[in-house]
Formats: structure tokens, C-alpha cells, sequence
């Protein structure tokens, strides 16, 4: 017999005083079922008594352990009910379980404490530098440039970009920040994401004519379409917007953008594809990062604020649904993501 458990343990334990009583009585020449029945009640007794003993003792020994896992005065009775149907071995392996547990939380609060930091330095670089230039500008205009016709207005032009430049940075954080306090608060509605599209797309017209970009909604000809979604309008109509934009700004001068629609059953695929730079095979997994930027230069200059795809992420995927991206280097990107179908007002 193994002592593997408590109750083996203690008929261990009773066997050997019982033994020893038996083997007393015979050498006292009892009669061999007198031998037999105050052995049986000895073993029965001891077993008992030695049951009871050890769950107690282990009972007292546990109770600073369950006080600590369970945040609570813990009474040994509360712990001696819950050996009643567990082997100690069971509750060492709940208690690290709970340990290990309690590792990943921490883990994970590590994480996202070394998340918020870094998030928390990377918003106040991106304010420090318009706010820099704004007052530069301004100093230098009080200090006489006001007078200068020749900086006069190109200073207060510098300053009016920087200023907008800010507005974008505040008003992309505040459209994160209420997109991760109210993720489950999709107005969900039912509409036809081609006119959608078309709408989007006539506002970006005169951007994409500063880069000769040709804007193409396929699908588009004969509205209402085929492709109606049911989502969030406003903000998949950001989505649209944001990706649209980026696929002026970093495509090909004299390029097109296309924004395309596939039918997959239930759900309807949207793609806004460039013919321009491309991203690099390194940068694609961090683009929907906050602030990553591939060429920080070039995004600064084009007014992007580094939050636009991280936007675009949080919106699809409190959707339910996936942000999906294929590039080449050179040769063009196509973002990608689905939309549930709804056929008809009725289904
Ligand atoms: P930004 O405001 O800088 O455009 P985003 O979050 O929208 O910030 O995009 C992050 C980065 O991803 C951009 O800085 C750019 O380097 C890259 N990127 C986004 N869209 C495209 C695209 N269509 N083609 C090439 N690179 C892109």
C-alpha cells in the first residue's frame, strides 16, 4: 500500500499499535476471535483517530496559505470540508495553478504599466515638437519679425500648420480613447458601403488631384449596390477615410487608389489598394503600432499623426473582424478587411 493519501496513511499508521495489541493478547493466550474483534475495533478506532488527527494538522498547516490565496480569515473547519472530497495533492496543484496564475497577471500588468509609460512619452514627443515651433514662431514675431513683411505671414502660416498639426494629433487620441472606453457601443446599422465609399471618395478628390492621384470605387456605377453592410457607419466611414488617405499620401505620384469590394458570403471584403512605395516585409507587422512610422520624414510632412492605422485597427476589430495587409516594396499596398453582409432591410 502506498502512502499516497491521508487515509492511507493513517490505516498505515493503525496497523502497527493493532499488531502489536493482537500479538499482546496471543502471548496472552486469548481466545483467537476475542483476538480478532478487539483487533478489528483497535484498527477501526486508531484508523479514525489518526484520520482525524492528520487532517487537522494539515488543515492548521494550510490556513495561512488559503488566508493569503483567498484574501480572507480562513477557518480550518472551511479547509477541512474542502479536503473532505481532495487529495493534498490536489490542493498543491490548485495552489500553483493560482501561483502561476498569478504570474501571468502580474506579467501582463508589467506590460501594459511598460505600454502606458511608453505610450504616455511617445504623445508627449508628438505635441513637444509642434508646440516648440508655434512658440518659435511667435518669439521671433514679437521680437520684430511682426514688422518684417518678408516673414511676417509665412511665420503666421508656419504657425497655423503646426496648430493644425496639433488639432489632428488631439482629435486621433481622442477618437483612440473613446474607441477603447466604448469598443461595445457600435451603432450598428444596415448601408451600402459602395455609396459610402463613393461619398468618401469625392471629399478625398481634391487631396489625391495634389499628387495626380486617380481615385477608382470599383463597383460603384450603379448604386444602390449589391454590397450592403451591417457596422457602424461613422466609423467605418473612418476606416475608408484613413486608409484612403494613406494610400494618397504614400502612393505613387500620378498613381491610382482603388478601393475595391469582394463578395464572400456572409460578409462583404473591402480593399483599398496603392500602386506607391510599399512597406517593407520588416515594418508590416508594426504599422498598426501607435506612432510607428516607416519614414517619419515623409508621414510629418503629409500631416499624418502615426495613429491613423492604429485608429483603423481598433475600429475593425471591435467590428469582430480583421485588418489585413499585403505589400511589396515599390510596387504598392492593399489594406483588407470584411464587413458583415445584410441583403436586404427584412434578413
Ligand atoms: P501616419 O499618420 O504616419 O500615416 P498611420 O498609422 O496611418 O500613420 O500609418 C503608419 C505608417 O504606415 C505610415 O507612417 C507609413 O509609413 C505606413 N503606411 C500606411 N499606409 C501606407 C500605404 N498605403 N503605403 C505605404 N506605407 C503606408
Amino acid at each position: 500500500m502506498r502512502i499516497k493519501t491521508k487515509e492511507n496513511a493513517s490505516l498505515l499508521m493503525a496497523l502497527v499499535p493493532t499488531l502489536m495489541v493482537a500479538g499482546a493478547m496471543f502471548w496472552g493466550g486469548k481466545v483467537w476471535w476475542l483476538i480478532l474483534i478487539v483487533s478489528v475495533v483497535v484498527f477501526a478506532l486508531l484508523s479514525l483517530f489518526f484520520l482525524l488527527m492528520m487532517k487537522a494538522y494539515v488543515a492548521y498547516k494550510l490556513k495561512p496559505i488559503y488566508s493569503m490565496v483567498l484574501s480572507r480569515d480562513v477557518h480550518t473547519t472551511e479547509i477541512v470540508d474542502e479536503m473532505k472530497d481532495k487529495h493534498v495533492e490536489n490542493i498543491s496543484e490548485e495552489l500553483t495553478a493560482w501561483a502561476n496564475d498569478n504570474d501571468k497577471e502580474i506579467s501582463r500588468l508589467k506590460d501594459s504599466e511598460a505600454f502606458r509609460k511608453q505610450y504616455l512619452g511617445n504623445v508627449a514627443h508628438e505635441l513637444k515638437t509642434p508646440i516648440f515651433n508655434i512658440q518659435g514662431y511667435i518669439s521671433t514675431l514679437l521680437d520684430g519679425g511682426l514688422e518684417d513683411e518678408l516673414i511676417n505671414r509665412k511665420y503666421l502660416e508656419r504657425a497655423e500648420k503646426s496648430i493644425d498639426r496639433l488639432i489632428n494629433i488631439v482629435n486621433d487620441l481622442d477618437t483612440i480613447s473613446k474607441l477603447e472606453n466604448d469598443m461595445n457601443r457600435l451603432k450598428m446599422e444596415r448601408f451600402d458601403i459602395v455609396a459610402l465609399a463613393k461619398e468618401i471618395v469625392e471629399q478625398l478628390e481634391m487631396e489625391a488631384s495634389k499628387r495626380n492621384i486617380q481615385l477608382i470605387v470599383k463597383g460603384a456605377d450603379s448604386l444602390p449596390s449589391k454590397f450592403w453592410v451591417v457596422a457602424d457607419k461613422h466609423y467605418s466611414g473612418q476606416v475608408l477615410v484613413n486608409l484612403i488617405i494613406n494610400a494618397i499620401h504614400y502612393g505613387k505620384e500620378g498613381g491610382f487608389v482603388k478601393v475595391k469590394f469582394r463578395d464572400m458570403l456572409d460578409k462583404v471584403l473591402v480593399e483599398v489598394e496603392d500602386n506607391g512605395v510599399g512597406i517593407s516585409k520588416e515594418d508590416l507587422p508594426r504599422i498598426f503600432e501607435r506612432f510607428y512610422r516607416v519614414d517619419k520624414g515623409r508621414s510629418r510632412e503629409q500631416g499624418g499623426t502615426g495613429l491613423g492605422l492604429a485608429i483603423v485597427k481598433h475600429i475593425v476589430e471591435a467590428h469582430g473582424e480583421r485588418m489585413n495587409v499585403r505589400s511589396e516594396l515599390g510596387e504598392g499596398t492593399t489594406f483588407a478587411f470584411a464587413l458583415k453582409k445584410k441583403e436586404s432591410a427584412a434578413n
